[in-house]
């Protein structure tokens, strides 16, 4: 629990937030209706079971998630280089500093002591902020849903993906389409479930057919994630392609060049992957994301080379 100096400022935080945002009054929500049940605290990495996890079978394209009965999953066979050796971790490099487009400073982060529920209930406001948004007209009229985020408000795991497809846009929630199959499937591989980390866009609203999120789309948005991030204050990031890479980090680096390395934002180590859209385009990459994968597991705690937990 918050001591009442934190929360007083949190809430003071909070209300200037949503201010700033255009909402003038806050809308009566049940915070419990939006989040999933939520393990009882911001436990250890917790390791989960399945045959795929404890035996990781040698596939095609060298990430054990492959199923080879996946339809159009024949894939020619790469083998799997030796895990790459520790990079040093990076802090504050250049290209994290804050953007000077930002028209206000991120929210801070919510007390470390901030319950699952506190968090919660952030995010419940925030999430009722981002329904009735009208920022980009174009996504706003088009769009059957906003979808905001899921997962746990207490999750020590952030994933950030680009933007809703038309699935996501059609249930709300990231990440349930092909590429979300995938997504869960690499979860699974790397012994989590995906209810115990957050899952969340760049963008709340679908880009017209699938198209790359325009900056100033990302830009109107990203006070949206950056709500997210001071609520859940995760200690990893992953960011799964392009789009979620630079707009979190705020560099125009290409991903080859973001991988394989820890960048800070906040407290959370954030670590920078392909994009599971691209894996099914282009699935020879399935291995460098394992590589990646067992290059930020390990960070965690969890060598996913070997066949149980390393520390
Ligand atoms: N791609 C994304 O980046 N996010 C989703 O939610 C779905 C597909």
């Amino acid at each position: 629990m918050a001591n009442s100096n934190d929360l007083r400022r949190l809430i003071r935080q909070t209300l200037e937030l949503y201010r700033g945002m255009g909402l003038e009054q806050i809308p009566l929500v049940a915070a419990s209706a939006e989040v999933a049940p939520a393990p009882a605290s911001r436990a250890p990495v917790r390791e989960t079971g399945g045959a795929a996890l404890n035996k990781p079978r040698p596939t095609l394209s060298g990430a054990p998630w492959e199923r080879s009965s996946r339809p159009g999953g024949a894939v020619p066979e790469t083998p799997v280089p030796p895990a790459s050796p520790a990079t040093p971790f990076k802090t504050e490099p250049a290209a994290l500093s804050p953007s000077p487009s930002l028209p206000r400073p991120a929210p801070a982060a919510l007390p470390l002591q901030a319950t699952r529920a506190e968090r919660a209930a952030a995010l419940s406001v925030l999430q009722q902020v981002v329904v009735g948004c009208q920022r980009c007209p174009e996504l706003a009229s088009a769009r059957t849903n906003t979808v905001f985020g899921v997962g746990d408000a207490g999750a020590k795991i952030l994933f950030l993906g680009e933007a809703p497809g038309a699935d996501e846009d059609a249930q709300g929630e990231p990440f349930v389409g092909r590429a979300g199959q995938l997504l869960n499937d690499i979860i699974t591989a790397c012994r989590l479930k995906r209810d115990e980390i957050y899952i969340c866009n760049v963008l709340k609203c679908r880009p017209p057919g699938n198209r790359t999120p325009l900056e100033g789309e990302c830009s109107n948005c990203r006070e949206f994630l950056d709500g997210q991030l001071a609520a859940i204050d995760p200690e990893y990031i992953v960011c799964w392609g392009t789009t979620a890479a630079q707009n979190l980090l705020q560099t125009k680096q290409p991903i080859g060049k973001l991988r394989q390395q820890f960048f800070r934002h906040g407290r959370a180590k954030v670590v920078c992957t392909y994009h599971p859209s691209y894996l099914l385009r282009n699935p020879p990459a399935k291995k460098d994301v394992w590589e990646d994968m067992k290059f930020w597991r390990l960070e965690m705690g969890v060598d996913l080379s070997q066949g149980k937990k390393s520390g």
